[in-house]
């Protein structure tokens, strides 16, 4: 997709997959760096209660309070709920301790599946925050907050483990995208799906690679993220992998799935 228009400003993308561990979070912190890198405006929300994207980032504790939590309860507007990070062109809206209860608690509320889609919507939402690009990093269930996510974006990327069970645990996400897009945002498109934590030294890769394709075609970027360890080193220094170690095979394919992702035409719901 080329750079969003600016009627088509910004471009929402849920990074969603209902198992953990996948790479959702590795994969919101680099492709949004990788974007950054390019000039192209971008905000992540993080919306997992364990706050990896935060950590990734290296937002401090304190600057958390003012996160996601109360961005969902429409206590703080996104362009106040938003923090610089030390990325230029890209912003965080981090989790805290508090988005832990939120899960629960927004099964009692008004328009509980709409929470984030109406913090987005509105001069002091997406269109105030002035970005190209929103990623979302989803928790790993398909609970309330996952669901907002689905209901808030105009595409799901789905990042997939190169492991036995991989096409099987994405039926259930495919289901719960199909019910959002019956109930609440009909134009959800599946954004692409990217392979993870690839291990050239296992046929097993392989051939998961290869029946992903199969099943799903086109819809699979070419860029397939290798497993590497500068990848999982990067968090603990509280920076992407691309400002840890730029010309690491990690950073290459999260930097090769961005200008994917730029060329990619604006998806379309099925
Ligand atoms: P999720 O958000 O889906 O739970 P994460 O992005 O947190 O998954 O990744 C799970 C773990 O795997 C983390 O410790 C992360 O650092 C590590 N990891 C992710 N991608 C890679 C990779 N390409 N190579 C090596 N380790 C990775
Ligand atoms: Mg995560």
């Amino acid at each position: 997709m080329s750079p969003p228009t600016p009627e088509a400003r910004p471009h929402i993308i849920a990074i969603a997959n209902q198992k953990g561990g996948v790479g959702k979070t590795t994969t919101a912190i680099n492709l949004a760096t990788a974007l950054a890198a390019t000039r192209q405006r971008v905000l992540v929300i993080d919306l997992d209660p364990q706050g990896n994207a935060s950590t990734g980032f290296g937002v401090a504790r304190e600057a958390r309070r003012a996160g996601t939590y109360r961005l969902l309860s429409g206590d703080l507007p996104l362009t106040r709920a938003a923090t610089e990070t030390e990325i230029p062109h890209l912003s965080v809206v981090p989790a805290g301790a508090d988005l832990a209860g939120a899960e629960v608690e927004l099964v009692g509320a008004e328009r509980r599946e709409h929470r984030l889609a109406d913090a987005l919507t509105g001069a002091e939402g997406a269109a105030g925050a002035g970005v190209d690009y929103i990623l979302i990093d989803c928790p790993p269930a398909l609970g309330l907050l996952t669901i907002n996510a689905l209901v808030a974006a105009h595409a799901v990327l789905i990042p997939l483990q190169c492991e036995f069970f991989a096409l099987e645990g994405i039926s259930h996400l495919m289901r719960t995208i199909e019910r959002v897009r019956a109930r609440f945002n009909p134009a959800l498109a599946i954004q692409g799906i990217v392979l993870t934590m690839f291990d050239k030294r296992n046929n097993l890769s392989d051939s998961v690679a290869a029946d992903v394709r199969g099943y799903f075609g086109d819809k699979v970027y070419q860029t397939v993220i290798p497993r590497n360890v500068r990848v999982s080193e990067a968090p603990s220094h509280g920076k992407p992998v691309l400002l840890y170690d730029v010309s690491c095979a990690g950073s290459k394919a999260y930097i090769q799935l961005a200008g994917e992702l730029m060329r990619q035409p604006r998806p379309m719901a099925a």
